[in-house]
């Protein structure tokens, strides 16, 4: 082992390496639990230092594990004691905004808020957008597929991805560094990289598309008397605002009466006593008209009853009050501690019932437990957050069992935003049919023969299958 962290030492330097304490003083899982295992960190500044790093492990089967700002939740960062994490901190260096293609240029290590600041002093958006973007990184929200509460207007990390520079197993470089939108000359070679997890191959550069800045943004929090009105009310406002709704965030009741309870550091907008809330914000080209434009619709659907409250943001700090209730996970998760957290996609019309279903059965076993539901249901993508007082395995996977259970009879999907990693990994045939799994152990074994890049991440290649 020391032999193969001399070998890394002369390519990335003695500052490039870190081994000893300054591993263990570091995490690998949010929230930490505890100090990275692994026998060394590589920090490669140069994509050609990343290639020189692979071609050493691979020549040794040596496994490693890729880190950008370990914000994931599923354990996809984890490693253990014999693996090596190869981490893009020091690959962090972003290109002048191109404002007439509409792209940036930016190095895998580069935080997500970066990019976003970047393109806002240009006039532009990154439309991506999600709690940890002071520290997720542009690589880590690739290779994850990031999601978030902008993808029902811009869609998914994967649809703001124009070019990739890749590392394979072996050091090949991969340079697909496409800037324009249109390129249809064979398979889209980004694209596979785009949610791998760091199986296929170290995501190193990237050209993202910027959209235009918004003029306006008007924002609502509004109560819903019923499912069934909720799902019409997604319909009324999508097609009344004409295209520029940017935000549907739907909390159940168990949710809002959590957050804005005894103890809480938010005001209480609306009363407790509705089923449903939504938070839903558009984003448009005139500052004057579609306010208008928005109040009209809200009055359109108050006018069918399909909402019975509402309040409107008057300013950016009532915006910002009324995103802090949806963006109140810490509370949630300190109420329901320890939690176990679903992060799930289903048909919309199937959601009122699989979520009562589910509390039912969890009420069943656990009579004290707890449920909170809420999400970005116009993505048909709810989030659960279950405590049931212990985090003992058995207990978890009793848990996991019911969530995924319902989920597969109504032909759901596991993980809507956060990928599989570890903490998924079991229940990916829940979601994968037997063929799509054959199939992505088949590029897999192409990719990375040796199964040295983030080996037992979204799935399990036996000795046989590798060959
Ligand atoms: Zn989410």
């Amino acid at each position: 082992m020391n032999a193969i962290i001399e070998s890394l030492e002369s390519i990335v330097g003695p500052g490039g390496i870190l081994t000893g304490e300054d591993v263990a003083g570091r995490s690998d899982t949010w929230p930490p639990t505890g100090g990275c295992r692994a026998t060394a960190i590589v920090r490669p500044g140069t994509t050609e230092e990343v290639s020189r790093v692979l071609k050493v492990c691979h020549a040794q089967n040596q496994p490693v594990v890729t880190h950008g700002g370990v914000t994931g939740l599923v354990g996809g960062a984890v490693t253990a004691p014999n693996e090596i994490v190869l981490s893009l901190e020091r690959m962090n260096r972003m290109e002048p905004i191109d404002q007439i293609n509409r792209t940036v240029t930016v190095d895998a290590g580069v935080p997500l808020q970066k990019v976003q600041e970047a393109a806002e002093q240009a006039n532009l958006l990154f439309p991506l957008d999600l709690g940890a973007r002071g520290s997720a990184t542009i690589g880590g929200n690739i290779s994850t597929n990031a999601g978030g509460n902008g993808v029902i207007r811009y869609g998914m990390m994967r649809d703001q991805l124009l070019g990739l520079e890749a590392v394979l197993a072996d050091g090949t470089i991969i340079s697909s560094m496409n800037n324009v939108i249109k390129n249809n000359t064979g398979y889209d070679l980004k694209q596979l990289f785009a949610g791998s997890e760091g199986t296929l191959g170290i995501i190193t550069r990237a050209v993202l598309r910027l959209r235009p800045l918004p003029r306006s943004q008007n924002t609502a929090f509004v109560a819903i008397p019923g499912f069934t009105e909720l799902a019409q009310f997604l319909q009324t406002m999508d097609s009344a605002l004409g295209g520029t709704l940017s935000a549907f965030e739907v909390m159940w009741n168990d949710f809002y009466t959590l957050t804005i309870g005894d103890g809480s550091r938010h005001g209480t907008p609306l009363e407790m006593s509705h089923p449903f809330y939504v938070l839903l914000e558009s984003a448009g080209g005139d500052a004057g008209s579609d306010g208008v434009r928005f109040e009209n619709a809200l009055q359109e659907a108050f006018d069918q009853s399909l909402i019975v409250d509402a309040v409107i943001a008057q300013s950016k700090q009532q915006r910002s009050d009324l995103w802090g209730i949806r963006d109140d996970v810490e509370r949630l998760f300190e109420s329901l501690y320890p939690p176990v957290a679903f992060d799930i996609s289903l048909s919309i019309p199937d959601m009122d019932d699989y979520v009562r279903q589910v509390r039912e059965l969890l009420e069943r076993e656990w009579p004290n437990g707890k449920m909170v539901a809420f999400g970005h249901l116009g993505d048909g993508n709810i989030h659960l957050v279950i405590g049931v007082g212990s985090m003992e395995p058995e207990t978890v996977h009793a848990v996991e069992n019911i969530v995924y259970g319902e989920l597969a009879r109504r032909k759901g999907i596991i993980s809507a935003e956060h990928g599989i990693g570890l903490a998924k990994k079991a229940f990916l045939g829940h979601s994968r049919s037997a063929e799509e799994i054959v199939l992505m152990k088949t590029i897999k074994s192409a990719m990375d023969p040796q199964n040295i890049l983030n080996p037992g991440k979204i799935l399990d290649m036996s000795q046989q299958e590798q060959t």
